[in-house]
């Protein structure tokens, strides 16, 4: 349990901490996983396109949209399974309300299910379409019958929750105006997954089994963990949990059923100081204490791996400029940029294409972790030494990506999720994350004598002395100093 402390959180829910770690699959588990990841993608694609049909057919002025949610669905879905199977002569045990279902169906009756229409209004309703309309349930594949129902089940569930996403957006004066802003049509329906363009992942709630160095994962048995001690061990330890794939590496990110923080021991805490931290491109953070936190991008590591990554787009675009033919706009406002793009091989042919594809792959995810583990350490750094609170500035991140010369400066230092993890830390430790208003001048004020030098606005004043008490200030740590100081804040965490 100590070492878990040092499991990264996944998302920014600050009341559950998730656990991640990284799975260690053999070949024959690699190729079940992604068979489940393909099948989950096509559970969620189907409860797309069904929806969409009945969402068109109202549109088109034939009666009232029957939107199907995923409880529906997935009744649905069961019974097109067990019929499937029977079809095939296996073996089939229905529930009770299945067989009432399918005796209906089969025998054709006509009569509505009464009692679970009343029980279940969307069901029925569902069924009613089928019996009246003498739509067919769907005969599916033998791997669609195969697949793990659990995982196609949620990915029913994240398809529905997609599906009123975009009710929501549609009403969503906000989004359209955003939308109209970039010329663009508000979408006809939540877009589909597409094979090798959406993260591969399946979401689990089931009881699993975890043992120091392994997994029990339902429909593959032990899978082994790369690293040891992240994930709680025991039976019944996880509520629900995501297996995805990231660059051909596989992970699991559990969310464990009681809340296992370290209770934290008040007695021998040392009530420092608050914290002022400036954050910025040149160094990821200055603290006010004096800590100075580089920028991992200047490091050797990653600029290595940012050349590498440079060659590997440079060979595919060579590679793919020799199999495709474009035709190009020759007037109009979009005079010179591509029209139509036609490759002279289908791409799924082209091996050393998809090589190159995976390669690059690979190395960004290298340089993403190890960005995000120098991230993740500086935090821990910043919150284990429990500072009375944590003051930053107000980033108004948009505003700064306008700046063409910072942008990819600025994307690559990912303060965005800087701000998000402190966050989710400082809640963990108790400590209280303070944010100033944008309008702080936190680089102009002398932290000694709080004079205010206007002049310091220029951004490549790195250093300066203050005219009126004369102290030497370099820019930034003058800034974290009075971030520290600061009294006018919000609290967010
Ligand atoms: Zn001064």
């Amino acid at each position: 349990m100590t070492r878990s402390s040092h499991a990264r959180p996944v998302q920014e829910v600050s009341a559950v901490k998730a656990f991640r770690t990284e799975l260690h699959p053999t070949t024959a588990q690699q190729a079940a996983l992604t068979r489940a990841f393909g099948s989950a993608r096509w559970a969620y694609n189907e409860f797309l396109a069904f929806n969409y049909a009945r969402y068109q057919h109202h549109r088109d002025g034939y009666g009232a949209y029957g939107y199907c949610n995923a409880y529906a669905f997935s009744v649905r879905f069961s019974l097109a399974k067990l019929l499937c199977k029977r079809a095939e002569g296996k073996p089939v045990k229905p529930t009770m309300a299945q067989t009432q279902l399918l005796d209906e169906l089969l025998v054709g009756s006509g009569s509505p299910a009464m009692d679970i229409a009343r029980m279940v209004p969307d069901v029925a309703r569902l069924l009613l379409d089928t019996l009246t309309q003498a739509a067919q349930l769907p005969h599916y594949e033998p791997w669609v019958v195969a697949a793990h129902s659990k995982s196609i089940k949620q990915a029913f569930m994240h398809a529905d929750k997609a599906y009123g996403k975009f009710f929501e957006n549609r009403k969503n004066p906000a989004y359209l105006k955003r939308l109209a802003k970039r010329g663009k049509e508000p979408p006809e329906h939540p877009r589909f997954k597409k094979r090798g363009k959406t993260k591969d992942s399946i979401y689990l709630v089931e009881r699993v089994e975890v043992e120091r160095h392994r997994i029990k994962l339902p429909g593959l048995g032990w899978v082994r963990l790369k690293e040891h001690g992240y994930i709680p061990v025991g039976k019944h330890t996880i509520s629900s949990m995501t297996v995805s794939r990231v660059a051909g590496r596989c992970y699991v990110s559990c969310i464990p059923k009681q809340s296992q923080h370290p209770t934290r021991n008040t007695a021998n805490m040392n009530p420092s100081e608050g914290i002022g931290i400036d954050l910025g491109i040149k160094n990821l953070a200055i603290a006010s204490d004096g800590r100075v936190v580089e920028n991992i991008n200047h490091a050797k590591e990653i600029r290595r791996l940012n050349k590498k990554l440079k060659r590997q787009q440079r060979a595919l675009s060579r590679k793919l400029k020799a199999i495709t033919h474009r035709t190009y706009y020759t007037e109009g406002p979009k005079k010179g940029q591509v029209k139509h793009v036609t490759y002279t091989r289908p791409l799924r042919e082209c091996k050393n294409i998809i090589k190159n594809q995976r390669d690059i792959e690979r190395t960004w995810q290298r340089i993403v972790s190890i960005r995000h583990d120098h991230m993740d350490k500086t935090i821990h750094e910043l919150v284990s030494q429990e500072p009375r609170f944590i003051t930053i500035e107000h980033l108004n991140i948009v505003n700064m990506m306008a700046n063409r010369h910072l942008a990819r400066a600025l994307s690559a230092q990912e303060l965005g999720r800087f701000v998000t993890r402190l966050a989710a830390a400082c809640e963990e430790h108790g400590i209280e994350l303070r944010q100033v208003s944008p309008w702080y001048p936190s680089s102009q004020l002398c932290s000694q004598c709080g004079y205010r030098n206007h002049a310091v606005r220029n951004l490549n004043i790195r250093a300066w002395d203050c005219p009126r008490c004369g102290t030497h200030h370099d820019r930034d740590m003058n800034a974290a100093r009075n971030l520290a100081r600061a009294e006018h804040y919000t609290i967010i965490a």
